[in-house]
């Protein structure tokens, strides 16, 4: 399953780069490729940067255990609950230290946020060790690399865990950006910016490709084309808020959704 999205009319899902009907003129009399022929989203490719947990590896990392906690802290803090609706995990550690700063307590401030990401740290180091690689995640990245063009891992997660999960799937990236590398994260797009600086990339030649909402709001703030990877679990529709440049389940298709195949 994958989706083009362009600015064609919403009637049309699809560019009118004649992919589709190539794809059917092929079934008619050769079997059905694994990879669907496309336009490629770019023409020069400077980098490609990936999301890590769910995109490249999967590490079962117990993400309401790590909510809670950030909750317990800020409303220990003297947060309401009220006050963290609607928050992401590391929006709630910034919203309850900007609280203490507010009221005139940096020191406690500092002494949250350092209790927080030591905490955070700890829950994803319990499960980094349990890394999977999604189905062809290290190929993927391999033959990317393979092309002279450089990987970019754009993660929130820290950087002892994500060098773990990274070492046990064996996949290679030239630059690795985590939750202690940048002041804002995703969907702020500085964490995207500091990978593609560090790779010398220019954002409009390159792609962000993640399973999370927060990848493809992230990517488009930087100004790099988009790609949504639907995790099992995930419905069809669950990018169509955000609409990425392109949408699979299946992480072969990202090879041809980047680059000409005969490149
Ligand atoms: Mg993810």
């Amino acid at each position: 399953m994958a989706k083009l999205y362009t600015n064609t009319p919403a009637c049309c899902k699809f560019p009118c780069t004649g992919a589709p009907r190539l794809q059917n003129r092929l079934t008619l009399s050769t079997p059905q490729p694994i990879i669907k022929p496309m336009k490629p989203l770019l023409s020069t490719v400077d980098s490609v940067l990936f999301d890590l947990d769910g995109t490249l590896v999967e590490t079962n990392i117990d993400f309401p255990l790590m909510k809670r906690e950030m909750f317990r802290l800020a409303v220990d803090a003297g947060m309401s609950a009220d006050d963290l609706a609607g928050l992401d995990i590391l929006g709630v550690v910034d919203s309850a230290a900007r609280f203490l700063t507010d009221a005139r307590k940096p020191a406690d401030a500092a002494r949250l946020r350092e209790e927080a990401m030591r905490i955070l740290e700890e829950i994803e180091l319990r499960h980094a060790g349990e890394t999977r690689e999604i189905p062809f995640a290290k190929e993927l990245v391999s033959r990317i690399r393979e092309r002279g063009i450089p990987i970019g891992i754009v993660t929130r997660n820290c950087r002892p865990a994500s060098e773990l999960s990274l070492r046990i799937a064996d996949i290679q990236a030239d630059v690795l950006i985590c939750r202690e590398d940048s002041d804002n994260h995703k969907p702020h797009p500085e964490p995207v910016l500091l990978a593609l600086s560090r790779l010398h990339a220019d954002p409009r030649n390159s792609v962000m490709v993640g399973d999370h909402i927060m990848d493809v709001q992230c990517g488009k703030a930087a100004g790099t084309k988009t790609i949504g990877f639907l995790r099992p679990d995930r419905a069809d529709d669950f990018f169509d808020d955000v609409a990425p440049d392109f949408v699979t389940r299946d992480l072969r298709e990202v090879l041809d959704a980047i680059i000409h195949r005969d490149s």
